[in-house]
């Protein structure tokens, strides 16, 4: 699936969730910066790892602070979104997101000691 096409999906899910239009998830939480940033998955997410197929993304959309209710546009701006692989969501789990920072910060210690 496109980075367009992955992105366009997410709009639309955010729209139908705070029952607001795609334009104002666009324009009033900024996401056409994700659609600027991302015409292909071909940058580094957030997490700093890559997308190997670019047909096949498996590509989360984190907020950081999660919302609190649909209409809490703070958390919902794409201000507060992470874009993260599929194998840093995996590991993330239940974690708040300050927890998984400190796991991720962790396990690169930890590989860059074997190394
Ligand atoms: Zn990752």
């Amino acid at each position: 699936m496109s980075a367009a096409t992955t992105i366009w999906q997410r709009v639309e899910q955010v729209a139908r969730e705070a029952e607001v239009s795609a334009d104002f998830v666009l324009e009033m939480l900024n996401y056409r910066w994700l659609v600027n940033k991302y015409p292909t998955w071909d940058m580094p997410l957030n997490c700093r790892h890559q997308v190997q197929d670019q047909d096949d993304c498996d590509i989360h959309f984190v907020f950081i602070e999660p919302p609190e209710h649909k209409e809490d546009w703070e958390r919902l701006h794409v201000k507060n979104v992470y874009l993260m692989c599929g194998e840093c969501r995996r590991i993330k789990g239940d974690m708040s997101f300050e927890d998984w920072v400190d796991e991720m910060w962790r396990r690169d210690q930890e590989r860059a000691q074997v190394h």
